[in-house]
């Protein structure tokens, strides 16, 4: 009975680490199993040669764009009638200028200035300019025409990377404009204070008041979040700006008055 039983149990045993063996080599090779179709999947997976490097580059950048919320917050208001962009600028700056003016007329008085330059029939030219980011030249011919004003941008800033931007520039470049068409310029009254370099505080001060406004509307009161070189420098002017009006005054005081302002102009 007991040899009986005990030759049950040593069967049992067998049994028993049989199906062990069974289960640990059915685990093996469905492990084997999976790694190797893992490593020949792999390739196929992220076989990416079907795709654009560019469009690749671009999905990319704009997944990369929205979670660090770089994209600006207003939405660009393409343009469909006349583009003011003076004939002579080359092809290659003509997508990265429509795209800024889109993004200018994002905003109402971004809007309300596109339209000013469109009216007055006052285009922009690009130039390689030394110091300065831009200029606008405003000037009158009788009897009350505007049309051979000019706003002028640095060629390094003519680029689709740096939109938003050149969007702020335009709405800078623009006041001036504005402020000459409606009567409003400091060259109008002589009472501006103007500073050692030629740089006539109170003009500027309204030109980058309202470029301070459109990159807060872009980008929040915090500024833009990887912010490098014009892009740091305009989250630097936005931070000014919302100190108040005296703080205002000071940090454009500071900032107009390098010894280089008008170089090459
Ligand atoms: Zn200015």
């Amino acid at each position: 009975m007991s040899d009986k039983s005990d030759n049950h149990r040593s069967i049992t045993i067998i049994r028993a680490l049989r199906s062990a063996i069974v289960f640990a080599l059915i685990v093996f090779l469905l492990a084997t199993g999976a790694v190797s179709l893992a490593l020949f999947a792999a390739p196929r997976i992220s076989s990416f040669q079907g795709i654009e490097a560019t469009t690749l580059y671009a999905a990319v950048k704009s997944v990369g764009y929205a979670s660090l919320g770089e994209e600006p917050h207003i939405a660009p208001i393409e343009v469909t009638g006349a583009v003011p962009i003076c004939p002579e600028v080359a092809e290659s700056s003509i997508k990265p200028l429509k795209r800024a003016f889109a993004l200018m007329r994002g905003t109402d008085e971004g809007s309300r200035l596109f339209d000013v330059l469109v009216d007055n029939e006052i285009c922009v030219l690009v130039d390689d300019i030394p110091y300065n980011a831009a200029y606008a030249e405003s000037r009158r011919t009788f009897p009350d025409d505007w049309s051979s004003s000019r706003i002028v941008v640095d060629r390094s800033l003519v680029r689709t990377t740096s939109v938003d931007l050149l969007a702020a520039i335009l709405v800078h470049e623009a006041t001036h404009i504005d402020r000459a068409v409606s009567g409003t310029a400091c060259f109008f009254q002589d009472t501006c204070e103007r500073l050692k370099n030629g740089v006539e505080i109170d003009e500027e001060i309204a030109a980058h008041t309202a470029e301070a406004e459109w990159w807060i509307a872009a980008f929040g009161v915090d500024g833009k979040r990887f912010a490098f070189q014009g892009d740091y420098g305009e989250n630097k002017l936005a931070e000014a700006y919302l100190k108040g009006e005296e703080a205002f005054r000071l940090y454009v005081f500071d900032y107009r008055n390098d010894p280089r302002e008008g170089i090459g102009i």
